[in-house]
């Protein structure tokens, strides 16, 4: 007999397994990294895990090639030729720590307004804030502003919380999943896992995107819509099911604003606004009594359709308002198909669907609940119909309105916090009410009064100086966008370089990489970074930037802080930031230097601690003058918000204390040994109608989410909105320019609205007929991945998809090249073929293509010559509209960028021998990759 080989099939891949979460996509999936001879061997996923349950995707497992990237950066570096050249030094910590500290410092005693502190992809923001508002600077931020500032505020302004990964489709219950828009590169594991769950149970999905890629490649239904039109087509469905009654009255009479009675009299200083008691709650008609109550008062049955007559003045329910606007004809499927390019047909047979599902499939669960007016219920309502979104609908100048339809869409079927809807995730659902206001107020050598950031509840809340200019660089907070929640960082190189509103000293940015993919007008954005005065003196005087990788951004700043990889460092996805909770539990994780960094780099967060140290930053420091914290890890587990709530809610106190409890110097320690992640889960009869339901809300004050319940219903017509409005009418001591006065008017609509994109009216539409998108590839997440050596293989240059109709009546063949001009510039690309799209919408993947010299990529590397970025086709501002003033190319209510108005036109090219534009190389200041990347790990 012939002897069989001996093959070992279950090698060993490690000598040990370190847990903690992943950063290769916005997901935080939980990993196990196989060691071996202390080098990292393998990445699998972590079964145990909340949010992947062992799930792990290409990008998840590419991290290996991500820690050990050519492209690192390797030691702190100082600038010695031009802004721009990529020409730096290397110098110690010490150094660097103090050349810091010599710009920071006189700022921070004299005037620290001239700090620009803004933050790209990081998600530490309550701790960045915390250093912000410690140093006393107004000017922090986030990239919400140029993501999807829409999205959240648009859901927090009317449910209490948003989609994005703060909330998700009931996957155990729903049987028809309505998804707008993706990133694909965020909560990609999870939707991916519900969309197969509930594919497996025979659900169906509607995908509405003009794009057929990704999850909606495997929709059963695909509405191709034209961009900037989901608003039209969402309020087009709304008008549907309200004609044919398919709304849910219990639902909105108990848990929404509807039946609240609102001014109807034009002429009222007070027309629009709430009807309220003496301590200021809304007002609602109770059907049984007729008498006038707050709507929270035990035993109320808020009347829908009651009206109530007070010293002449007639006051109208929300639900009569909504009648009116959208059983208007103007949102009737033929008046709305041609723009929206979907048919009337289409639009009824989906408005159909919703309604048959939500109505004829409903169903109870057995959880018995009692609600915030003391109600008890035996049973819980499914409607199981769920719906998410994401930037595809958002990053429009029409997406605050566009979200807040969507929101008013759910609502109305009676399907958000229910089994087979929508469900929030903690610490959602959370009112506007119980978030800050933003603050702005700055002295010499002090804190700002409160944190940067907040919800605006009326003009007395805007971030303005008393003279009326604004008070922050990115002018957020102020009549341009009233409700700009996540700042405007997209606005802040253009302000600080124009100096309007004012000048500042240092602009000081992490993980944004402004001067190439994550600017509008990136030309205009090298210029202005590089641009000298009358005296030669920068503009923008100083620069400090930090970044693990040697990406474009870098070459533009004076100081380079260099991070660590997500390997190598202590983190924290804390429930006071974007922590990973399920609709089901609270859940927090932690990350931890499973490989010690191999260079001479440093957590940006534990910069931040010592820098705050050496600054003597109140917040840091103890009363005695001593620092409270030595590094980031420290601060994670001794810093508290209040008393007992801190970064971390596992594991506190003794280690047995959930939520609240004092600091436990063996928490880290216990998130390791525990996976990296911390969950407590929603006790059961808790965890559906959230918003209302007295044991989750008492569930939330022992996790120190609140201080105390904060039940509350939900605003299908947000008043403060109507605050502005009344503004530009000419009530109230705070007023807008009188340029704006139309503007706030038309756009502040409480009740969503919907506009065409700004774009549409500022540009020769017969001229630029096209629509131009981008959209992040599953397989990447931002610019990180374009360098990875195995996601290079997936999208090694990107070229623009055309439809057939356009692929066709341009007469491209494969191979061709296409000219693409907006009105702001110009691009030579390659194309491609694609059937599944918009008939009149062209788009590429985002942020493949690189400039030359940086991410230690050769120079012919595709990626430099034939990807590119449709970035240079957009512009900040509007091309100007001939009335003298220059508009900003975002959404009036939150200042949101609006990258999808775009606007081109195409034609056939010669082929250049590289995309167009193409700039002059960059100096790498880590040298290029090797040609061959290859090594053994272990014996
Ligand atoms: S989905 Fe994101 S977080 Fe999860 S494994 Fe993939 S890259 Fe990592």
């Amino acid at each position: 007999m012939t002897q069989q080989p001996r093959i070992d099939t279950s090698p060993h891949v490690s000598d040990e397994v370190r847990k903690t979460t992943c950063y290769m996509c916005a997901c935080r999936c939980g990993i196990n990294v196989h060691m071996k001879g202390g080098k990292v061997a393998y990445i699998e996923g972590n079964r145990d895990h909340p949010v992947n349950k062992g799930v792990l995707c290409a990008k998840g497992s590419a991290g290996i090639m991500q820690v050990n990237a050519p492209s690192r950066l390797r030691a702190p570096l100082k600038r010695v030729g031009p802004r721009g050249s990529g020409e730096f030094e290397e110098i110690s910590w010490d150094e660097a720590l103090q050349i810091a500290c010599d710009w920071l410092e006189p700022i921070r005693k004299t005037d620290p307004s001239k700090l620009a502190f803004f933050t790209g992809r990081d998600q530490s923001q309550s701790f960045t804030g915390y250093w912000a508002q410690n140093f006393g600077t107004p000017n922090f931020a986030a990239h919400g502003g140029f993501c999807s500032v829409n999205m959240a505020a648009g859901g927090i302004y009317t449910m209490g919380g948003a989609f994005w990964e703060f909330g998700q489709p009931d996957w155990d219950h729903t049987k028809l999943f309505m998804l707008f828009g993706v990133a694909e590169d965020h909560d990609s594991n999870p939707i991916k896992m519900g969309i197969g769950r509930i594919k497996a149970r025979g659900a169906r999905m509607i995908g509405v995107n003009p794009i057929r890629s990704g999850y909606n490649a495997v929709a059963d239904d695909w509405v191709g819509i034209t961009p900037g039109t989901d608003g039209l087509f969402i309020l087009s469905l709304i008008h549907e099911l309200m004609r044919a009654g398919k709304i849910d009255l219990d639902y909105l009479a108990r848990y929404t604003n509807a039946p609240v009675l609102v001014n109807a009299d034009p002429n009222s200083p007070e027309h629009g606004l709430f009807l309220r008691d003496a301590e200021g709650k809304p007002l609602v008609k109770d059907r049984k009594t007729g008498k006038l109550m707050a709507f929270d008062t035990p035993g109320v049955r808020p009347d829908l359709s009651a009206t109530h007559e007070a010293d002449g003045i007639t006051h109208r329910p929300v639900m009569h308002l909504m009648a009116e606007r959208y059983l208007d004809p103007q949102y009737a499927p033929e008046a709305v198909a041609d723009r929206c390019g979907v048919t009337a047909d289409k639009i009824r047979r989906i408005a159909a669907e919703i309604a048959r599902v939500a109505f004829d499939e409903a169903f109870t669960l057995d959880h018995e609940w009692t609600d915030f007016r003391g109600e008890p219920h035996k049973t819980m309502t499914g409607r199981p119909v769920s719906f998410h979104a994401m930037r595809g609908i958002s990053a429009h100048s029409n997406g605050f309105q566009t979200a807040r339809a969507l929101h008013v869409l759910q609502i109305i079927l009676g399907t958000v916090e229910v089994p087979g809807g929508f469900r929030f995730k903690p610490p959602y659902p959370k009112p506007v009410s119980a978030h800050p206001t933003p603050h702005c107020k700055y002295a010499p050598g002090q804190p700002l009064d409160g944190p940067h950031l907040g919800f605006v509840r009326g003009p007395e809340d805007l971030a303005l100086k008393n003279d009326g200019s604004p008070a922050r660089i990115d002018k957020a907070f102020t009549w341009e966008n009233p409700m700009s929640a996540h700042g405007l960082m997209h606005m802040v190189i253009s302000n600080a370089h124009a100096g309007d509103p004012y000048k500042i000293d240092t602009l000081f940015m992490y993980m944004a990489n402004m001067s190439w993919n994550s600017s509008m007008n990136t030309r205009g954005v090298m210029e202005m970074l590089t641009d000298t005065d009358e005296n030669g003196d920068y503009v923008i005087p100083r620069i400090i930037y930090s970044d693990a990788y040697s990406s474009e951004m870098v070459a533009y700043a004076d100081l380079i802080l260099p991070d660590t990889t997500y390997l190598e460092r202590h983190d924290c996805i804390s429930l006071l930031d974007r922590p990973i909770c399920e609709a089901d539990a609270a859940a927090d994780a932690i990350r931890w230097p499973v490989v010690e960094p191999d260079r001479d780099v440093r957590g940006f967060q534990t910069v931040l601690v010592q820098l705050a140290n050496k600054l003597k930053l109140p917040g840091f420091t103890a009363e005695d003058g001593t620092p409270r914290y030595q590094d980031y890890a420290d601060y994670m587990v001794n810093h508290e918000r209040k008393p007992g709530i801190g970064p971390l809610a596992g594991f506190r106190g003794n280690g047995e204390d959930v939520g609240r409890g004092a600091p436990n110097p063996a928490q880290i320690d216990r998130y390791i040994e525990n996976g990296g992640f911390f969950v407590s889960h929603i006790p059961e009869g808790a965890n559906y109608y959230k918003p209302w339901n007295m044991a989750y809300q008492d569930w939330a004050v022992g996790m120190g989410i609140f201080d105390a319940p904060q039940p509350y219903i939900f605003d299908l017509y947000a008043e403060p909105m109507r605050k502005f409005q009344l503004a530009a009418e000419g009530y109230g001591d705070r007023q807008p320019p009188d340029h704006l006065r139309a503007r706030i008017k038309a756009t502040m609509d409480p009740l969503p609205i919907w506009y065409p994109p700004f774009e549409d009216d500022s540009v020769d539409t017969e001229e630029f007929p096209v629509h131009a998108l981008t959209q992040r590839p599953m397989a990447m997440y931002h610019s990180w991945g374009t360098q990875n050596a195995w996601l290079r293989q997936i999208h090694g240059h990107n070229p623009l998809y055309l439809p057939t109709r356009l692929w066709e009546k341009h007469g491209f063949s494969d191979g061709d090249w296409a000219r693409v001009t907006s009105a702001h510039g110009e691009i030579t690309v390659p194309v491609a073929h694609m059937a599944a799209l918009n008939e009149n919408t062209v788009w590429t993947w985002n942020a493949i293509g690189k400039r030359k010299g940086a991410w230690a990529l050769s120079e012919d590397a595709p990626e430099a010559t034939r990807g590119f970025l449709l970035n240079h086709l957009i512009h900040e501002l509007l091309p100007p509209k001939g009335d003298g003033l220059r508009w900003s190319n975002s959404d009036p209510v939150t200042g949101q960028a609006a990258w999808f108005d775009l606007r081109v036109k195409i034609g056939k090219a010669p082929a250049p021998a590289e995309a167009q534009p193409a700039y002059p190389p960059i100096k790498s200041p880590v040298g290029q990759g090797p040609d061959h990347l290859e090594w053994k790990v272990g014996k």
